[in-house]
């Protein structure tokens, strides 16, 4: 491509959920600088530290440049052709389960559109799962639980409209930092906004928080379904709604009710005290949003949780309005984007369902597939155990690196190198598990790739191309189109960009869906080459045929023009998930909702309390992620500017467990659970529980971390969403010696 220093680009950050806005610029000299789009709707001009640093992590320093077969280089052909044969003769030999795509949150949606199509379509398997499993599986269970379908009512004007923030095993400082900042902004301007923090640990965002409540690991689901007996008790419901609108309160609440404040302090950790100034705050402030992430997903109750804060809100009316509702913020820049087009092991493109024939026999009539995976697959931690164990023989990783940040990642090591045939196509030559594929295909990077990502709040942005691919490498729809080629099944991905890969999921994602009408792809079909081109970052649902979709043609992209237009452009928009009135608000503002008679559901839970330390491992280690890296540090790793806010992996302890070990601060440690060690720095604090470790997931061997963490996690996941417990592991310390 040709690039054309005078002009700056839009594009969007591809490191987490939030999405913001990017500006790149090329200099005369070839030096990119990048600044915050002032016109995004995410971020309007804010970036965090990692968005800020993008410029220094796009050098070609350790970059896979050319195909490779087993170390030596190979030319596109070759390995493509072997790619596809392999595949084709493990499908006949041993059938289409026997093959899996294990795919990623950072691919773009044109990218794991075209993987789920190739897979559930044309191989006739639904083996592919992605990373995001690992991120937000939870939520899109509990969320399909209670509305019938996966879908987010929350946005991020909501975080600014709320008198009540509670954040839930979110560290958003640190983690989602401009939507920390929108808060932080918007608490300026109207003190009276109360925030609390429901976290096991005094991370960085208690520094605004009201309320610190330091809950016991897993104790959420107690804390919540004792709030709903708590709402039920003072008479804090809202009786009209709950007829109205849902199902399954009497079943809820009789459940909950078993549980005293007692019962819940003694759950929780937290004093009765602290329980009831918390549940009176939630009780009278109507406009209170609950933010969730990862400490509610990453747990083997991760669902119950979702689905426990999710009946609170229920019970009291509050959502599909202005600066009230359940959100769940996704880690990954385009988790949700994987989503939408069907990236997980259990659902169809467009949010429809695997298991719904109807829905089968629509995602497979749009592509003219020669067949459509008739049940779910495997999800991510079942896949590498299919691994290990030999019913997958042949395997496509993308864009991830599952042997430095699947959980028990020894395990997971182990079975790709057992696994008879491994594909990797990555940006990098030499991450942990590229080391142990058969082919490596060299994929392009954030800078050289054109397409889209969705946000946490549901906003598609482009990402665009403003430097040229280097060496050999070719977007990741590409690579995958032409393995689909050389399968035979050419004709159904002759797609020749990405604008025409976007084009044909806009309009499958038209198809009526309410099970009564013929095909209606009219939706997006306003959508062509030249409207992706200049497309502007818009809420799905998108707008209906002839809304302009480029608003920043008009000078910037539209703001919001009152509480209730949530939306990129106050047109009329067609709901094109249900096919009927056109939406001109948000989702579930009219209180209907995606099941079958539009009731949400309330789940009836008893919480459990899980003790899975023993005498030998009696601390529950937590791990998560620090402000200035980004998952196995593949990118961030590469600015020192970065790496100067924390140099090396450390292990949080609380004092009086560091005394009982005697370990001091700076010491040394080594960390063991029942799967293995590391060595890491101590920091002694009491923004750690006492029982509790915390740890960073972001080092591996080699970035000299001795011993990988992830190696520590357990492989235990919640039974309904699949997602991994990776907050709570059992685990001992001890001061390390040398000799
Ligand atoms: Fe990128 Fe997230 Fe930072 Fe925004 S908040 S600049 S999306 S890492």
């Amino acid at each position: 491509m040709e690039i054309d220093a005078a002009r700056e680009v839009r594009t969007t950050c591809p490191y987490c959920g939030v999405g913001c806005g990017v500006l790149a610029k090329i200099a005369a000299d070839g030096q990119v600088s990048v600044r915050g789009d002032p016109d995004h709707p995410a971020n309007f001009g804010r970036l965090c530290s990692k968005g800020s640093a993008l410029a220094e992590t796009i050098d070609l320093d350790g970059r896979l440049l050319h195909p490779q077969i087993h170390d030596r280089p190979a030319g596109w052909n070759e390995a493509l052709d072997l790619v596809a044969s392999t595949f084709q003769h493990t499908i006949a030999e041993h059938g289409p389960d026997a093959v899996a795509f294990y795919v990623s949150g950072q691919l773009l949606t044109e990218d794991y559109y075209l993987a789920n199509k190739l897979m559930k379509g044309f191989i006739g398997s639904a083996n592919i799962d992605t990373n995001s499993r690992l991120c937000m599986a939870s939520s899109v269970a509990g969320h399909r639980r209670a509305f019938g379908s996966d879908t987010v009512p929350g946005t991020y004007e909501d975080l600014e409209l709320a008198d009540l923030i509670v954040l839930v095993g979110s560290n958003l400082a640190w983690c989602h930092p401009v939507l920390y900042q929108r808060i932080a902004a918007a608490r300026e301007k109207r003190p009276e906004m109360k925030i609390v923090l429901v976290d096991p640990r005094r991370t960085m965002t208690s520094d605004i928080a009201d309320m610190h409540l330091a809950i016991a690991p897993d104790g959420d689901v107690a804390l919540f379904t004792g709030l709903l007996a708590w709402l039920g008790q003072y008479n804090a419901l809202d009786p009209a709604y709950i007829t109205a609108h849902t199902a399954g309160f009497g079943q809820a609440l009789f459940a909950a009710s078993t549980l005293d404040l007692a019962g819940v302090a003694a759950a929780t950790g937290l004093s009765e005290d602290e329980l009831s100034r918390f549940y009176s705050l939630f009780a009278r402030t109507e406009k209170t949003v609950t933010v969730y992430s990862q400490g509610v997903n990453q747990s083997s109750q991760g669902t119950d949780k979702v689905n426990a804060i999710i009946n609170c809100h229920l019970a009291t009316g509050r959502i599909g309005k202005p600066g009230a509702g359940p959100f769940s913020v996704t880690g990954q820049p385009n988790a949700m984007g994987g989503r939408e087009v069907g990236g997980m092991a259990n659902m169809l493109a467009a949010h429809m369902e695997i298991e719904n024939p109807g829905h089968r026999e629509r995602v497979q009539r749009f592509w003219k597939a020669p067949a459509i995976a008739g049940k779910p697959g495997l999800k991510a931690v079942e896949m590498f155990k299919a691994v290990a164990d030999g019913r997958i023989k042949a395997m496509w990783i993308m864009a991830t690196n599952p042997v430095d940040s699947m959980p028990d990642a020894g395990a997971v090591e182990a079975a790709i190198k057992a696994c008879p045939f491994v594909v990797v196509s990555d940006v990098l030559a030499k991450t942990d598990t590229i080391r142990h594929a058969h082919v490596g295909l060299p994929a392009t990077a954030w800078g050289e790739k054109d397409g889209t990502v969705t946000n946490s709040e549901r906003r598609i942005s482009r990402q665009r191309a403003f430097l040229p691919a280097p060496g050999e490498a070719r977007p990741d729809w590409w690579i995958i189109a032409e393995v689909a080629r050389r399968m035979g099944f050419g004709e159904a991905f002759a797609r020749e960009s990405a604008a025409g890969i976007f084009a044909e999921h806009a309009a499958l994602s038209g198809f009526e869906n309410d099970g009564e009408r013929d095909f209606d792809i009219g939706a997006y079909a306003a959508i062509d080459v030249e409207d992706y081109e200049g497309l502007a970052p818009f809420h799905w649902p998108a707008p209906s045929p002839g809304t302009p979709l480029r608003p920043a043609e008009r000078g910037g992209h539209a703001r919001r023009q009152s509480e209730n237009d949530v939306q990129a452009d106050p047109q009329p928009r067609k709901n094109t998930q249900s096919g009927h009135a056109p939406i001109t608000t948000r989702f579930f503002a009219d209180g209907n909702f995606y099941t079958p008679d539009r009731k949400a559901r309330f789940i009836a839970l008893r919480p459990t309390v899980e003790t899975r330390i023993t005498a030998a491992f009696p601390l529950v280690l937590n791990t998560g992620r620090i402000r200035d890296h980004w998952h196995t540090m593949t990118r961030t790793g590469k600015s020192p500017r970065l790496s100067q806010h924390i140099a090396e992996p450390f292990v949080e302890i609380h004092p009086e467990d560091a005394q009982r070990y005697g370990i001091g601060d700076a010491d040394i440690a080594r960390v063991w659970t029942p799967r293995g060690e590391v060595l890491v720095r101590v920091l002694v604090t009491t923004r750690q529980r006492p029982g509790s470790l915390f740890a960073p997931m972001h080092w591996t061997d080699q970035f000299a971390a001795r011993g990988r963490l992830d190696t520590l996690t357990a492989s235990l996941a919640d039974p309904v969403s699949g997602q991994p417990a990776l907050k709570h592991v059992a685990a001992r310390i001890e001061k390390f010696t040398a000799g």
